[in-house]
């Protein structure tokens, strides 16, 4: 091992790091889980080049590599142990160019999702994907997750906002993938393919983003309040079955809605009751909210609605406080399953009969809006005790059984693997595993992680 760190100290020098906390702090990502031993070294890249040089030594020495960006992903992807070599592209934040005319964005892999959002809004520009931790996670961590967020019903996954990457293979080869017009078929879609790939296939060292403009005119926000969870998913879905197309529709169940409101210092609604929050934007954003109202109000919500940026971001600020909410109330596995929006009142109605049967709190958040719901299993202790496991099993279960998946937009990392076949099936899973060979064909890439 010293001869392979001192292979990696010559060729990326200060970039290579053997300090405790360095070791220490990639061993563990936001699932709340930690690996069972620190890795062997952690190499922050400042350039393609540092990666490929890593790459190199580490395919001539088999030693596996972890990708890793900020380390806010929530199944374990980025966590390393003993043996591992962390390569982080977070030192890697240029933007490296802005075509206003063509709207796109070449940029690094290392740039927060807020801070490239932070320099495209002065030119009424935006990348779309605005996952709730965009002021924290990596743009290459949202592409190697096919990150979602609050917006995606209208504006589209991380997957509707990558043109091209740039890939660095498992033995140091650089490949270019995808294009940088709007339409684009020539060969296999391997961007497609790297997209979502959890550090399984490649490291992405550069990114060719489509850009949108920013959405210009009112925003409407509607606070819709419910007496039952049930009824307040039942109004999300026939806003959807009435052909509205809200920027973001969030739905709190009653456990999800008493937690955050506590954590906020906010006063309590009357017991039970669920929360349901709609924004329309866009030129038809006045007409829909109003559209969204009338549907609310005859399904049995009260609702308030305003325009006013302020008191908007105020209301929407209630269900961005779900993350720090939760982990108030003790340790989290969050899950992320998705089901058709048509079956979100099932799918509520499932994770209520699961939480009594195990006798486990299960306050759920869900974005509505395309049917990706977060039930949070709150648990004590340092592991995942075995019936927080079980009654995770059941939910999987339950959303396979409505038409729905796994995971929506968390991925698969180590937490899930257990249930990968339940929903790919048997050679499904044998197919992944022959491509991830043909990519990465000596297996160090983000070894035990996803297959
Ligand atoms: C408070 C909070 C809110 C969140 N909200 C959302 C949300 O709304 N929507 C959502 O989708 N997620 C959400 N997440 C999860 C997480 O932020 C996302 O998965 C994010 O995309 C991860 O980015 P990262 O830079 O932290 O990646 P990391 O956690 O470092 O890595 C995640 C995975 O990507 C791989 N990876 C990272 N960089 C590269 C690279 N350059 N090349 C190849 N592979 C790489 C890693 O190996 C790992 O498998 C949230 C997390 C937190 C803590």
């Amino acid at each position: 091992m010293t001869d392979v760190l001192a292979q990696l100290q010559s060729a990326v020098g200060g970039s290579l790091s053997i300090e405790p906390v360095m070791l220490e702090s990639a061993r563990s990502d936001k699932s709340g889980q930690r690996s069972v031993s620190p890795p062997l070294a952690v190499v922050t890249a400042r350039s393609v080049e540092q990666v490929q040089a890593v790459m190199r030594i580490a395919h001539e020495h088999r030693i596996p590599v972890v990708p890793r960006g900020a380390g806010t992903g929530l199944t374990g992807g980025a966590m390393a142990r003993g043996g591992e070599l962390v390569l982080s592209t977070a030192g890697m934040t240029r933007v490296l160019e802005i075509d206003e005319a063509d709207q796109v964005a070449v940029v690094e892999p290392g740039i927060l999702n807020a801070d490239l959002n932070r320099t495209l809004e002065p030119l009424g520009l935006r990348w779309a994907p605005d996952p709730a931790s965009r002021e924290i996670s990596t743009v290459g961590g949202n592409i190697a997750t096919n990150a979602g967020g609050l917006l995606c019903a209208k504006y589209g996954v991380t997957r509707e906002a990558v043109l091209g990457l740039e890939v660095v293979l498992a033995d140091g080869t650089l490949l270019r993938l995808g294009h940088r017009t709007v339409k684009g078929v020539t060969g296999l879609d391997l961007t497609a393919l790297m997209i979502g790939s959890e550090g399984t296939l490649g490291v992405i060292v550069g990114a060719t983003l489509k850009l949108t403009p920013l959405p210009t005119g009112a925003v409407a926000t509607i606070a819709a309040y419910f007496s039952t969870i049930e009824q307040a998913a039942a109004a999300s879905a026939a806003i959807t079955a009435a052909r509205l197309r809200p920027a973001a529709m969030e739905l709190v169940d009653p456990q999800a809605l008493a937690g955050i409101l506590q954590y906020l210092g906010l006063p309590q609604r009357q017991a039970g009751s669920a929360h349901l929050l709609v924004q329309t934007d866009g030129d038809a954003a006045e007409e829909e909210g109003r559209d969204a109202l009338a549907i609310i109000s005859r399904l049995g919500g009260t609702a308030s609605v305003t325009t006013d940026p302020e008191e908007g971001e105020r209301l929407l600020a209630v269900r961005r406080a779900m993350h720090p909410a939760m982990e108030a109330q003790g340790q989290v596995l969050i899950e992320d399953i998705a089901v058709p929006r048509s079956q979100l009142v099932a799918m509520f109605a499932a994770i209520r009969r699961i939480s009594e049967r195990y006798g486990v709190a299960i306050p759920t958040v869900a974005h509505a809006g395309d049917g990706n719901l977060h039930p949070n299993l709150i648990y004590t202790g340092d592991e995942v005790p075995e019936v927080i496991w079980a009654a995770a099993g059941e939910l999987f279960e339950a959303a396979l059984a409505l038409g729905g998946t796994l995971t929506g937009e968390h991925g698969i990392g180590t937490l899930k693997r257990r249930w990968l076949a339940d929903e790919l099936g048997d050679e499904q899973v044998a197919l992944q595993r022959r491509i991830k060979a043909a990519f990465d064909p000596r297996g160090i890439l983000n070894p035990g992680k996803v297959f």
